[in-house]
């Protein structure tokens, strides 16, 4: 362990010689926040392995273990070049009658070889499903939607910061035709700013080679002054809880001249002006970097104070029921998608006894699974779906009784 680190600072050293003797050839890169390197992320790739040591097989594994929490919620918002599921996880407390929330959206690894941005996303996830009174009190009133890898084509690829059609996803959100991931993202936020719980908060995950943390400030001539003063209160506001880890407000200043256009900040700024705080957040690209436990408890206490979060859960009610007047059934599957070992299960909550058949579909309406037949019951009916051993894919779960028919899409994952 000793050795592969002193070997990773090596690294770094000859890499931080190659970029200095090769500016002039990083005119491609001239306004990147990030400072690429490609020798350097080359190098770094074959020290750490596949995918800079985590890649979507990785990420496939931990949405398995995520989704066990009963505050997770898994869903595709949309895939990439290559057709590979941009997974999303919803983090909330739904037992709690809390609308609308206040919504945080968190993406990591537009650059692959950024690793350090997901493991900082990582510890964000493992606070906010811990028992901690923090954890609770943010479940109860945020909900924090998760893209833990937004280029899984570029990791899998080993492409240092491209997608599979080599563009940066990073830029080029003014650019028609939008990469299928910048359009699944923009749908996705666009979703969300028409809710009834908008994003508050939008945090882009990077990671420098300058082997800081600090974030991307916009200046007032791209913004206002509204804006950069609600800036200053975030970033300082996160710094409050680590001084020493966190650089200063000014430390890296951008959009000093206009608005640049091609960014998600911009978009979000384009749109909706101060009623979001979209930040490109960079950690630490190097060797040394680390403490990705204590970056997360700030940015998450930073974003607490920001959107004045009480940070003491609410004494917990029971949950009102689902079901209105209206409707004789409603139909969740959880955790979706399905996989094996991800002990999902249907829950269909009737409002009164009664006979039906319950049967999983395929897209082109083939019977694929009968789960259960006959009399359900009034009330909550819960059944394990963890051993349908489906293929890969889009379903359909469809309750059919007399008095209509409910059905819900569901992924299978192999
Ligand atoms: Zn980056």
């Amino acid at each position: 362990m000793n050795f592969l680190k002193l070997f990773l600072l090596l690294l770094l050293i000859t890499g931080g010689l190659f970029a200095a003797n090769k500016n002039d050839q990083r005119t491609d890169y001239s306004d990147d926040k990030c400072g690429y390197d490609p020798e350097l992320s080359m190098q770094m790739l074959k020290v750490l392995g596949s995918g800079w040591g985590y890649n979507y097989d990785s990420l496939l594994a931990d949405l398995g273990r995520w989704s066990n929490s009963p505050f997770v919620r898994i869903d595709s918002a949309g895939s990439t070049v290559e057709g590979r599921i941009l997974w999303m996880l919803t983090i909330e407390d739904t037992s709690i009658i809390s609308s609308p929330r206040k919504r945080v959206s968190i993406h990591a690894r537009t650059h692959p070889n950024e690793v350090q941005a997901f493991w900082v996303t990582d510890q964000i996830i493992n606070i906010l499903l811990s028992d901690s009174q923090f954890a609770q009190a943010l479940r109860q009133q945020c909900v924090f939607n998760i893209i833990p890898m937004y280029n899984p084509d570029g990791v899998e690829l080993g492409y240092g910061r491209e997608n599979a059609n080599g563009v940066d996803i990073e830029s080029g959100w003014n650019k028609e035709p939008l990469q299928v991931e910048v359009q699944s993202l923009k749908n996705l936020f666009t979703s969300f700013m028409t809710s009834e719980s908008p994003i508050k908060v939008a945090l882009n995950m990077h990671s420098s080679v300058s082997c800081t943390r600090y974030f991307v400030y916009h200046h007032e001539n791209g913004t206002s002054d509204l804006f950069t003063q609600y800036e200053k209160q975030f970033i300082g506001g996160v710094r409050s809880y680590w001084p020493e880890g966190f650089e200063p407000w000014d430390y890296f200043v951008s959009w000093g001249t206009s608005t640049p256009t091609q960014y998600p900040e911009s978009w979000f700024w384009l749109n909706y002006q101060e009623q979001v705080m979209a930040l490109t957040y960079e950690d630490m690209n190097c060797s040394s970097a680390g403490d990705y436990d204590k970056t997360a408890s700030a940015l998450l206490n930073g974003v607490a104070d920001y959107l004045e979060i009480s940070k003491i859960p609410l004494p917990i009610e029971p949950a009102e029921p689902i079901i209105t007047p209206n409707e004789f059934a409603v139909m969740e599957v959880y955790p979706n998608p399905v996989k094996q070992h991800f002990n999902s299960k249907i829950k269909l909550t009737l409002a009164d006894n009664m006979h039906g058949q319950l049967f999983v579909f395929d897209v082109l309406g083939r019977k694929v699974a009968e789960i259960k037949k006959g009399l359900f019951l009034k009330g909550a009916n819960i059944l394990s779906i963890s051993d349908l051993n489906l293929p890969g894919g889009i379903y359909f779960t469809s309750f059919i009784t007399e008095s209509g028919v409910v059905s819900k899409k569901m992924i299978s994952l192999r």
